[in-house]
Protein backbone atom coordinates (compact mmCIF):
# COMPACT_ATOMS: atom_id res chain seq x y z
CA UNK A 1 0.00 0.00 0.00
CA UNK A 2 2.85 2.37 0.92
CA UNK A 3 4.76 3.34 -2.53
CA UNK A 4 8.11 4.53 -0.72
CA UNK A 5 8.36 2.73 2.62
CA UNK A 6 11.04 4.98 4.20
CA UNK A 7 9.28 5.04 7.59
CA UNK A 8 6.55 2.97 8.35
CA UNK A 9 3.91 5.22 10.37
CA UNK A 10 3.26 8.40 8.27
CA UNK A 11 1.88 11.81 10.20
CA UNK A 12 -0.69 14.03 9.26
CA UNK A 13 -0.24 17.18 11.22
CA UNK A 14 -3.60 19.86 11.30
CA UNK A 15 -3.28 23.60 12.79
CA UNK A 16 -6.03 25.98 13.41
CA UNK A 17 -5.71 29.69 12.38
CA UNK A 18 -7.69 33.13 12.55
CA UNK A 19 -10.50 32.03 15.16
CA UNK A 20 -10.97 28.67 17.53
CA UNK A 21 -14.42 26.95 17.05
CA UNK A 22 -13.57 26.22 13.02
CA UNK A 23 -14.02 22.46 13.98
CA UNK A 24 -10.58 20.89 13.35
CA UNK A 25 -12.17 17.65 15.47
CA UNK A 26 -14.11 17.42 12.70
CA UNK A 27 -11.96 18.14 10.00
CA UNK A 28 -9.75 15.21 11.72
CA UNK A 29 -12.50 12.90 12.10
CA UNK A 30 -13.47 13.04 8.46
CA UNK A 31 -9.97 12.98 7.03
CA UNK A 32 -9.59 9.72 9.01
CA UNK A 33 -12.79 8.24 7.87
CA UNK A 34 -11.80 8.66 4.63
CA UNK A 35 -8.18 7.25 5.06
CA UNK A 36 -9.56 4.48 7.29
CA UNK A 37 -12.20 3.32 4.53
CA UNK A 38 -9.71 3.16 1.97
CA UNK A 39 -7.90 0.50 3.85
CA UNK A 40 -5.25 2.19 5.97
CA UNK A 41 -5.14 1.80 9.38
CA UNK A 42 -5.52 5.63 11.11
CA UNK A 43 -5.63 7.00 14.74
CA UNK A 44 -6.08 10.78 15.42
CA UNK A 45 -4.34 12.31 18.83
CA UNK A 46 -5.16 15.98 20.18
CA UNK A 47 -3.03 18.36 21.90
CA UNK A 48 -4.48 20.61 23.65
CA UNK A 49 -2.57 23.69 24.78
CA UNK A 50 -3.84 24.02 28.22
CA UNK A 51 -2.34 23.77 31.54
CA UNK A 52 -4.89 21.22 33.40
CA UNK A 53 -3.29 17.78 32.86
CA UNK A 54 -6.84 16.67 31.44
CA UNK A 55 -9.54 18.05 30.71
CA UNK A 56 -11.35 15.96 34.17
CA UNK A 57 -11.63 19.46 36.49
CA UNK A 58 -12.83 21.41 33.97
CA UNK A 59 -16.50 22.80 34.15
CA UNK A 60 -18.51 21.17 31.03
CA UNK A 61 -19.83 24.41 30.80
CA UNK A 62 -16.04 25.91 29.58
CA UNK A 63 -14.98 23.21 27.56
CA UNK A 64 -17.93 20.66 26.90
CA UNK A 65 -17.93 17.04 27.75
CA UNK A 66 -15.32 14.98 29.55
CA UNK A 67 -15.29 12.22 27.12
CA UNK A 68 -13.84 9.02 28.71
CA UNK A 69 -11.41 6.03 27.12
CA UNK A 70 -11.56 2.26 27.50
CA UNK A 71 -8.69 2.74 29.69
CA UNK A 72 -10.09 5.68 31.91
CA UNK A 73 -8.31 8.65 30.49
CA UNK A 74 -10.24 11.68 30.96
CA UNK A 75 -10.43 13.38 27.63
CA UNK A 76 -11.56 16.26 25.04
CA UNK A 77 -14.63 15.85 23.35
CA UNK A 78 -13.30 15.21 20.71
CA UNK A 79 -12.08 12.24 20.93
CA UNK A 80 -15.92 11.38 21.28
CA UNK A 81 -15.78 12.55 17.78
CA UNK A 82 -12.98 10.89 16.49
CA UNK A 83 -14.00 7.57 18.20
CA UNK A 84 -17.66 7.86 16.62
CA UNK A 85 -16.04 8.22 13.18
CA UNK A 86 -13.54 5.64 12.97
CA UNK A 87 -15.51 2.83 15.10
CA UNK A 88 -12.12 2.81 17.11
CA UNK A 89 -11.09 2.93 20.44
CA UNK A 90 -8.61 5.57 21.82
CA UNK A 91 -6.69 5.94 25.03
CA UNK A 92 -5.16 8.45 27.39
CA UNK A 93 -1.76 8.43 24.63
CA UNK A 94 -4.39 9.94 22.12
CA UNK A 95 -4.80 13.28 24.41
CA UNK A 96 -2.44 15.40 25.53
CA UNK A 97 -2.20 18.87 27.34
CA UNK A 98 0.32 21.41 28.05
CA UNK A 99 -0.03 20.40 32.10
CA UNK A 100 0.75 16.52 31.64
CA UNK A 101 3.80 17.97 28.79
CA UNK A 102 5.48 19.99 31.78
CA UNK A 103 4.36 17.39 34.42
CA UNK A 104 6.29 14.90 32.99
CA UNK A 105 9.43 16.69 32.03
CA UNK A 106 9.44 18.20 35.69
CA UNK A 107 9.22 14.44 37.21
CA UNK A 108 11.95 13.94 35.19
CA UNK A 109 14.29 16.45 36.24
CA UNK A 110 13.37 16.25 39.83
CA UNK A 111 14.39 12.43 39.50
CA UNK A 112 17.89 13.53 37.74
CA UNK A 113 17.10 12.77 34.54
CA UNK A 114 18.39 15.60 32.40
CA UNK A 115 21.90 14.79 34.40
CA UNK A 116 22.60 18.53 35.49
CA UNK A 117 21.09 20.71 32.35
CA UNK A 118 19.42 23.26 32.45
CA UNK A 119 15.50 22.29 31.56
CA UNK A 120 14.37 24.46 28.96
CA UNK A 121 11.31 24.49 26.53
CA UNK A 122 13.36 24.24 23.84
CA UNK A 123 14.80 20.99 23.43
CA UNK A 124 13.27 19.77 26.66
CA UNK A 125 9.39 20.82 26.47
CA UNK A 126 9.12 20.26 22.79
CA UNK A 127 11.27 16.73 22.68
CA UNK A 128 8.63 15.79 25.40
CA UNK A 129 5.85 16.98 22.95
CA UNK A 130 7.49 15.14 19.93
CA UNK A 131 7.96 11.69 22.10
CA UNK A 132 4.27 11.85 22.51
CA UNK A 133 3.51 12.43 18.54
CA UNK A 134 5.17 9.53 18.12
CA UNK A 135 4.38 7.46 21.16
CA UNK A 136 1.16 5.51 18.91
CA UNK A 137 3.23 5.42 15.62
CA UNK A 138 5.99 3.55 17.64
CA UNK A 139 3.50 0.56 18.61
CA UNK A 140 3.75 0.02 14.92
CA UNK A 141 0.07 -0.15 14.50
CA UNK A 142 -0.95 2.09 12.57
CA UNK A 143 -0.34 3.70 9.10
CA UNK A 144 -0.79 6.80 9.94
CA UNK A 145 -1.03 9.22 12.85
CA UNK A 146 -3.41 12.51 12.66
CA UNK A 147 -2.37 15.26 15.05
CA UNK A 148 -4.89 17.83 15.87
CA UNK A 149 -3.52 20.63 17.75
CA UNK A 150 -5.49 22.68 19.67
CA UNK A 151 -5.91 26.03 19.78
CA UNK A 152 -5.52 29.09 16.98
CA UNK A 153 -1.79 29.55 15.64
CA UNK A 154 -0.52 32.50 17.29
CA UNK A 155 -1.38 31.82 20.57
CA UNK A 156 1.15 32.07 23.39
CA UNK A 157 0.27 28.88 24.94
CA UNK A 158 0.55 26.57 21.38
CA UNK A 159 4.40 27.73 20.38
CA UNK A 160 5.80 25.09 21.94
CA UNK A 161 3.33 22.39 20.11
CA UNK A 162 4.16 24.50 16.82
CA UNK A 163 7.63 23.87 16.95
CA UNK A 164 7.85 20.51 17.76
CA UNK A 165 5.49 20.19 14.76
CA UNK A 166 8.19 22.28 12.48
CA UNK A 167 11.01 19.78 14.17
CA UNK A 168 8.23 16.45 13.69
CA UNK A 169 8.60 17.78 10.01
CA UNK A 170 12.15 18.04 9.90
CA UNK A 171 13.31 15.00 11.15
CA UNK A 172 10.36 13.10 9.22
CA UNK A 173 10.77 14.62 6.05
CA UNK A 174 8.54 15.91 3.18
CA UNK A 175 7.16 11.84 2.54
CA UNK A 176 5.96 11.30 5.66
CA UNK A 177 4.59 14.05 7.41
CA UNK A 178 1.92 16.71 6.28
CA UNK A 179 0.62 19.65 7.28
CA UNK A 180 -2.98 21.11 6.95
CA UNK A 181 -4.11 24.44 8.30
CA UNK A 182 -7.60 25.19 8.92
CA UNK A 183 -8.49 28.77 8.81
CA UNK A 184 -11.80 31.36 7.44
CA UNK A 185 -12.55 32.99 5.11
CA UNK A 186 -15.39 35.37 5.96
CA UNK A 187 -18.03 36.54 3.64
CA UNK A 188 -18.39 40.22 4.03
CA UNK A 189 -21.99 41.41 3.70
CA UNK A 190 -21.11 44.76 3.30
CA UNK A 191 -19.45 44.65 -0.25
CA UNK A 192 -20.87 41.08 -1.17
CA UNK A 193 -17.60 39.09 -1.01
CA UNK A 194 -15.60 36.71 0.34
CA UNK A 195 -12.09 37.90 2.11
CA UNK A 196 -9.08 35.94 1.96
CA UNK A 197 -6.78 37.98 4.01
CA UNK A 198 -7.08 36.38 7.30
CA UNK A 199 -6.38 33.33 5.66
CA UNK A 200 -3.36 35.62 4.29
CA UNK A 201 -2.14 36.28 7.58
CA UNK A 202 -2.87 33.05 9.33
CA UNK A 203 -0.39 31.17 6.66
CA UNK A 204 2.03 33.95 7.21
CA UNK A 205 2.10 33.59 11.09
CA UNK A 206 2.68 29.56 10.40
CA UNK A 207 5.60 30.47 8.36
CA UNK A 208 7.32 32.37 10.83
CA UNK A 209 7.46 30.13 13.25
CA UNK A 210 9.25 27.71 10.54
CA UNK A 211 6.09 25.75 9.06
CA UNK A 212 4.34 26.11 5.55
CA UNK A 213 1.57 24.65 5.29
CA UNK A 214 1.09 21.39 2.71
CA UNK A 215 -3.28 22.17 2.36
CA UNK A 216 -5.28 24.72 3.11
CA UNK A 217 -8.99 23.88 4.36
CA UNK A 218 -10.89 26.97 3.89
CA UNK A 219 -14.63 27.31 6.06
CA UNK A 220 -16.89 29.26 4.63
CA UNK A 221 -19.74 29.89 6.19
CA UNK A 222 -22.45 29.97 2.94
CA UNK A 223 -20.53 31.28 -0.52
CA UNK A 224 -19.15 28.40 -2.35
CA UNK A 225 -14.95 29.79 -3.01
CA UNK A 226 -14.46 30.47 -6.69
CA UNK A 227 -11.62 29.63 -8.70
CA UNK A 228 -10.63 33.13 -8.45
CA UNK A 229 -10.41 32.96 -4.73
CA UNK A 230 -9.10 29.28 -4.42
CA UNK A 231 -6.30 30.67 -7.16
CA UNK A 232 -5.78 33.51 -4.58
CA UNK A 233 -5.70 31.75 -1.71
CA UNK A 234 -3.10 29.28 -3.28
CA UNK A 235 -0.54 31.67 -4.42
CA UNK A 236 -0.64 33.66 -1.24
CA UNK A 237 -0.55 30.83 1.42
CA UNK A 238 1.93 29.03 -1.08
CA UNK A 239 0.37 25.86 -2.02
CA UNK A 240 -0.68 23.99 -5.50
CA UNK A 241 -4.01 25.76 -6.22
CA UNK A 242 -5.69 21.72 -5.74
CA UNK A 243 -4.06 22.00 -1.68
CA UNK A 244 -7.24 24.62 -1.52
CA UNK A 245 -9.70 22.74 -0.11
CA UNK A 246 -13.33 23.95 0.90
CA UNK A 247 -15.53 23.50 4.06
CA UNK A 248 -18.90 25.15 3.35
CA UNK A 249 -21.36 24.62 6.17
CA UNK A 250 -22.87 21.24 6.06
CA UNK A 251 -26.42 20.73 7.75
CA UNK A 252 -25.06 17.74 9.95
CA UNK A 253 -21.68 17.15 10.59
CA UNK A 254 -22.18 13.70 9.39
CA UNK A 255 -21.65 15.00 5.86
CA UNK A 256 -18.14 16.37 6.15
CA UNK A 257 -16.52 13.55 5.37
CA UNK A 258 -18.38 13.26 1.97
CA UNK A 259 -17.77 16.78 1.47
CA UNK A 260 -13.98 16.55 2.20
CA UNK A 261 -13.88 13.36 -0.01
CA UNK A 262 -15.87 15.56 -2.46
CA UNK A 263 -13.37 18.79 -2.31
CA UNK A 264 -10.47 15.35 -2.51
CA UNK A 265 -8.56 15.91 0.63
CA UNK A 266 -8.29 12.77 0.89
CA UNK A 267 -6.61 12.06 -2.12
CA UNK A 268 -3.98 15.43 -1.97
CA UNK A 269 -2.43 13.89 1.25
CA UNK A 270 -2.06 10.53 -0.19
CA UNK A 271 -0.37 12.08 -2.75
CA UNK A 272 1.95 14.20 -0.71
CA UNK A 273 2.73 11.11 1.69
CA UNK A 274 3.59 9.10 -1.51
CA UNK A 275 0.76 6.30 -0.69
CA UNK A 276 -1.23 4.90 -3.55
CA UNK A 277 -4.42 6.78 -4.10
CA UNK A 278 -6.38 4.44 -6.75
CA UNK A 279 -7.48 2.36 -3.86
CA UNK A 280 -11.17 1.70 -3.57
CA UNK A 281 -12.68 3.36 -0.72
CA UNK A 282 -15.77 2.34 0.50
CA UNK A 283 -18.46 4.73 1.98
CA UNK A 284 -21.38 3.53 1.31
CA UNK A 285 -22.31 2.16 5.05
CA UNK A 286 -21.74 5.95 5.91
CA UNK A 287 -23.61 7.88 2.89
CA UNK A 288 -26.47 5.52 3.68
CA UNK A 289 -26.37 6.48 7.51
CA UNK A 290 -26.25 9.86 6.08
CA UNK A 291 -28.99 9.20 3.72
CA UNK A 292 -31.10 7.60 6.31
CA UNK A 293 -30.35 10.75 9.32
CA UNK A 294 -31.67 13.30 6.14
CA UNK A 295 -34.69 11.53 5.20
CA UNK A 296 -36.30 10.23 8.22
CA UNK A 297 -39.60 8.88 8.01
CA UNK A 298 -40.51 9.85 11.89
CA UNK A 299 -39.77 12.59 14.91
CA UNK A 300 -39.95 12.34 18.34
CA UNK A 301 -39.02 14.86 21.57
CA UNK A 302 -37.18 13.49 24.16
CA UNK A 303 -35.84 15.60 27.21
CA UNK A 304 -32.50 15.92 28.26
CA UNK A 305 -32.90 16.83 31.66
CA UNK A 306 -29.34 17.95 32.97
CA UNK A 307 -27.64 21.71 34.50
CA UNK A 308 -25.25 22.05 32.28
CA UNK A 309 -27.63 22.36 29.35
CA UNK A 310 -26.56 25.97 27.98
CA UNK A 311 -23.52 24.36 26.21
CA UNK A 312 -25.01 21.51 24.31
CA UNK A 313 -21.52 20.55 23.94
CA UNK A 314 -21.62 19.34 27.62
CA UNK A 315 -24.01 16.33 26.50
CA UNK A 316 -22.25 15.93 23.02
CA UNK A 317 -22.00 12.07 23.30
CA UNK A 318 -25.58 11.64 24.69
CA UNK A 319 -26.81 13.57 22.01
CA UNK A 320 -25.03 12.33 19.03
CA UNK A 321 -26.33 8.57 20.60
CA UNK A 322 -29.50 9.75 20.22
CA UNK A 323 -28.94 10.69 16.61
CA UNK A 324 -27.21 7.37 16.26
CA UNK A 325 -30.60 5.62 17.65
CA UNK A 326 -32.58 7.48 16.17
CA UNK A 327 -31.52 6.69 12.48
CA UNK A 328 -31.96 2.92 13.36
CA UNK A 329 -35.28 3.47 13.26
CA UNK A 330 -35.54 5.84 10.39
CA UNK A 331 -36.73 8.26 13.24
CA UNK A 332 -35.37 12.09 13.77
CA UNK A 333 -34.81 12.64 17.16
CA UNK A 334 -35.52 16.12 18.41
CA UNK A 335 -34.14 17.08 21.69
CA UNK A 336 -35.91 19.52 24.53
CA UNK A 337 -32.91 20.75 26.31
CA UNK A 338 -34.01 21.19 29.78
CA UNK A 339 -32.53 22.80 33.46
CA UNK A 340 -33.26 21.10 35.87
CA UNK A 341 -32.73 23.97 38.15
CA UNK A 342 -35.67 25.10 36.29
CA UNK A 343 -38.09 21.64 37.20
CA UNK A 344 -40.75 22.53 39.38
CA UNK A 345 -44.04 21.18 40.42
CA UNK A 346 -45.77 23.71 39.09
CA UNK A 347 -44.48 24.07 35.95
CA UNK A 348 -43.11 19.87 34.94
CA UNK A 349 -46.22 18.72 33.17
CA UNK A 350 -46.26 21.70 31.21
CA UNK A 351 -42.35 21.32 30.28
CA UNK A 352 -43.05 17.23 30.01
CA UNK A 353 -46.24 16.36 28.69
CA UNK A 354 -45.44 16.87 24.92
CA UNK A 355 -42.05 14.48 25.18
CA UNK A 356 -41.82 10.98 24.00
CA UNK A 357 -39.40 10.53 26.62
CA UNK A 358 -37.08 11.22 29.25
CA UNK A 359 -33.43 11.25 29.58
CA UNK A 360 -31.66 12.54 32.92
CA UNK A 361 -28.20 13.22 32.52
CA UNK A 362 -24.90 12.80 34.32
CA UNK A 363 -23.67 15.19 36.61
CA UNK A 364 -22.11 16.11 39.82
CA UNK A 365 -23.43 18.31 42.87
CA UNK A 366 -26.60 19.09 44.79
CA UNK A 367 -27.12 22.04 41.88
CA UNK A 368 -30.54 20.75 40.06
CA UNK A 369 -31.23 17.68 41.65
CA UNK A 370 -34.74 18.30 43.01
CA UNK A 371 -35.62 19.33 39.46
CA UNK A 372 -33.96 15.40 38.34
CA UNK A 373 -35.86 13.68 40.72
CA UNK A 374 -39.53 15.85 39.69
CA UNK A 375 -38.38 15.07 36.51
CA UNK A 376 -37.89 11.03 37.07
CA UNK A 377 -41.14 10.69 39.00
CA UNK A 378 -43.09 11.95 36.35
CA UNK A 379 -42.22 9.66 33.98
CA UNK A 380 -42.54 6.51 36.59
CA UNK A 381 -45.86 8.03 37.02
CA UNK A 382 -46.85 8.51 33.35
CA UNK A 383 -45.67 5.61 32.35
CA UNK A 384 -42.98 7.82 29.74
CA UNK A 385 -39.92 5.61 28.76
CA UNK A 386 -37.11 6.76 30.87
CA UNK A 387 -33.20 6.30 31.00
CA UNK A 388 -30.86 7.85 33.58
CA UNK A 389 -27.24 7.88 33.07
CA UNK A 390 -24.82 7.68 35.83
CA UNK A 391 -26.46 10.70 38.04
CA UNK A 392 -29.45 10.54 36.21
CA UNK A 393 -29.67 6.51 37.40
CA UNK A 394 -28.58 7.92 41.02
CA UNK A 395 -31.60 10.06 40.94
CA UNK A 396 -33.97 7.19 39.70
CA UNK A 397 -32.26 5.49 42.37
CA UNK A 398 -33.52 7.77 45.16
CA UNK A 399 -36.93 9.34 43.39
CA UNK A 400 -38.26 5.35 44.58
CA UNK A 401 -36.77 5.39 47.57
CA UNK A 402 -38.50 8.53 48.53
CA UNK A 403 -41.74 7.43 46.97
CA UNK A 404 -41.96 3.96 46.93
CA UNK A 405 -40.52 2.66 49.39
CA UNK A 406 -41.34 5.19 51.70
CA UNK A 407 -38.06 6.41 52.92
CA UNK A 408 -38.96 10.53 52.74
CA UNK A 409 -35.18 11.03 53.59
CA UNK A 410 -33.08 8.63 51.19
CA UNK A 411 -30.69 10.50 49.27
CA UNK A 412 -27.42 10.46 48.21
CA UNK A 413 -24.63 10.92 50.37
CA UNK A 414 -23.03 13.36 47.59
CA UNK A 415 -25.92 15.44 48.17
CA UNK A 416 -26.41 14.92 51.98
CA UNK A 417 -24.18 13.47 53.84
CA UNK A 418 -25.55 12.85 57.00
CA UNK A 419 -28.77 10.94 55.14
CA UNK A 420 -30.45 8.18 57.59
CA UNK A 421 -30.95 6.37 54.32
CA UNK A 422 -27.58 7.31 52.13
CA UNK A 423 -29.36 4.75 48.87
CA UNK A 424 -26.56 5.95 46.88
CA UNK A 425 -23.06 6.06 48.97
CA UNK A 426 -19.84 6.85 48.72
CA UNK A 427 -17.46 3.04 47.56
CA UNK A 428 -14.88 2.29 50.12
CA UNK A 429 -11.64 2.90 48.39
CA UNK A 430 -13.05 6.36 47.36
CA UNK A 431 -13.71 7.54 51.21
CA UNK A 432 -9.89 8.05 50.87
CA UNK A 433 -9.31 9.73 48.06
CA UNK A 434 -8.28 13.63 48.62
CA UNK A 435 -7.01 14.86 45.13
CA UNK A 436 -9.54 15.54 42.34
CA UNK A 437 -8.19 14.96 39.08
CA UNK A 438 -8.20 11.20 37.76
CA UNK A 439 -9.37 9.42 41.00
CA UNK A 440 -13.13 8.92 40.13
CA UNK A 441 -13.73 5.38 38.97
CA UNK A 442 -12.92 5.68 35.37
CA UNK A 443 -12.84 3.30 32.21
CA UNK A 444 -14.31 0.22 31.25
CA UNK A 445 -15.48 -2.51 33.68
CA UNK A 446 -17.63 -5.74 33.29
CA UNK A 447 -21.24 -6.18 33.95
CA UNK A 448 -22.63 -9.44 34.28
CA UNK A 449 -26.46 -9.22 32.81
CA UNK A 450 -29.31 -10.94 34.99
CA UNK A 451 -31.28 -13.39 31.86
CA UNK A 452 -34.72 -12.65 30.74
CA UNK A 453 -34.46 -9.21 31.48
CA UNK A 454 -35.31 -6.27 29.65
CA UNK A 455 -31.91 -5.52 29.72
CA UNK A 456 -30.56 -8.74 28.92
CA UNK A 457 -32.90 -8.57 25.57
CA UNK A 458 -31.95 -5.10 24.77
CA UNK A 459 -28.05 -6.58 24.88
CA UNK A 460 -29.13 -9.39 22.85
CA UNK A 461 -28.53 -11.61 24.98
CA UNK A 462 -24.93 -10.90 26.34
CA UNK A 463 -24.33 -12.45 29.59
CA UNK A 464 -21.26 -10.45 30.30
CA UNK A 465 -20.83 -6.91 28.58
CA UNK A 466 -18.38 -3.55 29.21
CA UNK A 467 -18.90 -0.44 29.30
CA UNK A 468 -17.01 2.84 30.80
CA UNK A 469 -17.58 4.54 33.97
CA UNK A 470 -16.67 8.29 35.65
CA UNK A 471 -18.25 8.43 38.81
CA UNK A 472 -17.36 8.18 43.13
CA UNK A 473 -20.89 7.04 43.99
CA UNK A 474 -22.90 3.62 43.63
CA UNK A 475 -26.14 1.84 44.70
CA UNK A 476 -26.08 0.59 48.59
CA UNK A 477 -26.62 -2.66 48.38
CA UNK A 478 -27.57 -2.76 51.98
CA UNK A 479 -30.91 -1.59 49.69
CA UNK A 480 -31.02 -4.30 47.38
CA UNK A 481 -34.30 -6.73 48.78
CA UNK A 482 -35.88 -3.36 49.15
CA UNK A 483 -35.79 -2.24 45.58
CA UNK A 484 -35.94 -5.60 43.82
CA UNK A 485 -39.21 -6.51 46.20
CA UNK A 486 -40.79 -3.39 45.02
CA UNK A 487 -40.21 -4.12 41.57
CA UNK A 488 -36.91 -1.66 40.94
CA UNK A 489 -34.75 -4.22 39.69
CA UNK A 490 -31.04 -5.24 39.55
CA UNK A 491 -30.28 -6.18 36.00
CA UNK A 492 -26.30 -5.72 35.88
CA UNK A 493 -23.63 -6.03 38.02
CA UNK A 494 -19.74 -5.98 38.42
CA UNK A 495 -19.37 -9.20 40.26
CA UNK A 496 -15.97 -8.57 40.85
CA UNK A 497 -16.75 -5.55 43.04
CA UNK A 498 -20.06 -6.60 43.72
CA UNK A 499 -21.40 -3.11 42.29
CA UNK A 500 -25.37 -2.87 40.70
CA UNK A 501 -24.42 -1.11 36.67
CA UNK A 502 -27.90 -1.43 35.77
CA UNK A 503 -31.63 -1.41 37.12
CA UNK A 504 -34.92 -1.79 35.23
CA UNK A 505 -38.42 -1.32 36.99
CA UNK A 506 -40.92 -3.49 35.82
CA UNK A 507 -44.60 -2.81 35.39
CA UNK A 508 -43.50 0.15 33.07
CA UNK A 509 -42.80 0.26 29.51
CA UNK A 510 -39.36 1.69 29.49
CA UNK A 511 -37.60 2.75 32.63
CA UNK A 512 -33.96 1.95 32.80
CA UNK A 513 -31.03 3.35 34.69
CA UNK A 514 -27.50 2.81 34.27
CA UNK A 515 -24.72 3.61 36.64
CA UNK A 516 -22.66 3.78 33.58
CA UNK A 517 -22.11 5.81 30.59
CA UNK A 518 -23.35 4.24 27.41
CA UNK A 519 -22.99 7.47 25.83
CA UNK A 520 -19.35 6.67 25.21
CA UNK A 521 -19.56 3.78 22.88
CA UNK A 522 -22.24 4.43 20.74
CA UNK A 523 -20.65 4.98 16.96
CA UNK A 524 -21.92 5.88 13.44
CA UNK A 525 -21.75 2.28 12.37
CA UNK A 526 -22.03 0.61 15.81
CA UNK A 527 -25.19 2.67 17.58
CA UNK A 528 -25.47 1.55 21.07
CA UNK A 529 -28.22 -0.79 21.97
CA UNK A 530 -29.38 1.01 24.94
CA UNK A 531 -30.13 3.98 22.49
CA UNK A 532 -31.37 2.42 19.85
CA UNK A 533 -33.99 0.47 22.09
CA UNK A 534 -35.02 3.48 24.40
CA UNK A 535 -35.84 5.29 20.85
CA UNK A 536 -37.87 2.19 19.89
CA UNK A 537 -39.80 2.51 22.92
CA UNK A 538 -40.23 6.32 22.53
CA UNK A 539 -41.56 5.88 19.21
CA UNK A 540 -44.21 3.14 20.81
CA UNK A 541 -45.40 5.68 23.25
N1 LIG B 1 -21.92 12.68 40.82
C1 LIG B 1 -22.15 11.28 40.65
C2 LIG B 1 -20.98 10.45 41.15
O1 LIG B 1 -19.89 10.93 41.28
C3 LIG B 1 -22.48 10.95 39.22
C4 LIG B 1 -21.38 11.24 38.25
C5 LIG B 1 -21.83 11.27 36.83
O2 LIG B 1 -23.01 11.46 36.54
N2 LIG B 1 -20.91 11.14 35.90
O3 LIG B 1 -21.12 9.28 41.39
Amino acid sequence: MLLENTKSTKYIFITGGVTSSLGKGIIAASLAKLLQERGLSVTIQKFDPYINIDPGTLNPIEHGECFVTEDGAETDLDLGHYERFLNIYTSQANNITTGRIYYNVIQKERNGYYKGKTVQVVPHITDEIKEHFFKLGNQNKYDIIITEIGGTVGDIESLPFIEAVRQAKHELGGKNCVCIHLTLVPYLIATGELKTKPTQHSVKALLELGIQPDILVCRTEEHHLNEEIRKKIALFGNVPNDCVIEAINVETIYDVPLLMQREKLDKRVLEKLYIDTNTEIRMEAWESFVNTLKNYKCEIKIALIGKYVQLKDSYKSISESLIHGGVAHNCRVNIVWIHSEEIDTKNIHNQLQSCNGILVAPGFGERGWEGKLLAVQYAREHKIPFLGICLGFQSAVVEFARNILLLPDASSTEMNEDTKNPVINLMEEQKKVKQLGGTMRLGAYNCTIKRGTKTYHIYKNADIISERHRHRYEFNNAYSDMFEKAGFIITGKNEEMGLVEIMELQGHPWFIGCQFHPELKSTVLNPHPLFVDFVRACLEL
